[in-house]
C-alpha cells in the first residue's frame, strides 16, 4: 500500500534506517531533521503519515504536533519516542497523534503500524468533498468546524473524528468495533459502549430528531450506518 510518509527525528542512523525501509517497500519519503523545518514540510506537502520524534531540536514532537492539528492537518501521526512514559502516550493522543511506538522498535512493527494507519485514514486528498453538506449539517473537514443552520456547532475532538469518519464512508455498516479503531486506535481500546456514547452525542447536536435519527442509523446487530 504506497503512500507518502514524513519522517521528523533528528538521529541521523534512524533517519537513514527509515528512509530506506519504507522507500524499499514503496513508500514516497521525505525528512525533517529538525520539529520547525518538519512543520514546514507538513504544511507544504499533503503526507498520508508523519513520523514524528518526540525529542527533537528547534521545537518538540508535542509541538509540531499540536501545530499541526491546530492548522487543520489531518495526516496521520505516528508519535516516536525513547521514553515509554504513560504520561507521553496520554500527551501525545490528546495533542491528536493517532499511534505511539517506543524506540527502539523492529521495522516489521513500524511498517505494521504505518499500514493500520493508511487502512484507516483515507489517502490524502481522497474524493469526500470538503466542506461536506447533509441536511441542515455543514462539516468542514480541513478546518474541523461544524455548521448547523449555518451555526456553529461545539464538537469534542473524538465526536469530530467521529463524524468525519461517517461522513468518509456514507451508506456503509460500521461497526462498532471498526469506529472503535478509527477514531480511538487501538492504544486506547475503552469499550464498544463509547461508541454508543458518542454516537448519542452527535445525534444530539446533529439530527433533527434524535429518536429517530435520519443520518446516524443503527443497524441492528451490526454497527451504525451514515446516510446523508
Ligand atoms: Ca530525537
Amino acid at each position: 500500500m504506497p503512500g507518502r510518509v514524513l519522517v521528523i527525528e533528528d538521529e541521523p542512523g534512524l533517519v537513514l534506517a527509515l528512509t530506506d525501509r519504507l522507500g524499499s517497500v514503496g513508500y514516497d519519503v521525505d525528512c525533517a531533521t529538525d520539529g520547525e523545518a518538519g512543520l514546514e514540510r507538513a504544511l507544504e506537502t499533503n503526507y498520508d503519515v508523519i513520523i514524528l520524534d518526540i525529542m527533537l531540536p528547534r521545537k518538540d514532537g508535542f509541538e509540531v504536533c499540536r501545530d499541526l492539528r491546530k492548522k487543520g492537518v489531518t495526516s496521520a501521526i505516528l508519535m516516536l519516542t525513547a521514553r515509554d512514559r504513560t504520561s507521553d502516550k496520554v500527551v501525545g493522543l490528546k495533542l491528536g497523534a493517532d499511534d505511539y511506538l517506543t524506540k527502539p522498535f523492529e521495522s516489521a512493527e513500524l511498517l505494521a503500524r504505518i499500514e493500520a494507519l493508511l487502512r484507516r485514514v483515507p489517502p490524502a486528498g481522497s474524493k469526500t468533498p470538503d466542506p461536506y453538506v447533509f441536511g441542515d449539517v455543514e462539516v468542514r473537514l480541513k478546518s474541523a468546524e461544524v455548521l448547523r443552520d449555518g451555526k456553529p456547532v461545539k464538537l469534542s475532538a473524538r465526536e469530530f473524528k467521529l463524524l468525519k469518519h461517517f461522513v468518509e464512508h456514507p451508506s456503509v455498516v460500521l461497526s462498532r468495533n471498526e469506529l472503535l479503531d478509527a477514531v480511538w486506535g487501538y492504544n486506547f481500546i475503552p469499550s464498544t459502549r463509547t461508541v454508543d456514547v458518542h454516537v448519542a452525542w452527535l445525534r444530539h447536536k446533529l439530527e433533527p430528531d434524535q429518536r429517530h435519527p435520519r443520518h446516524i442509523v443503527t443497524v441492528h446487530g451490526l454497527g451504525y450506518r451514515f446516510e446523508p
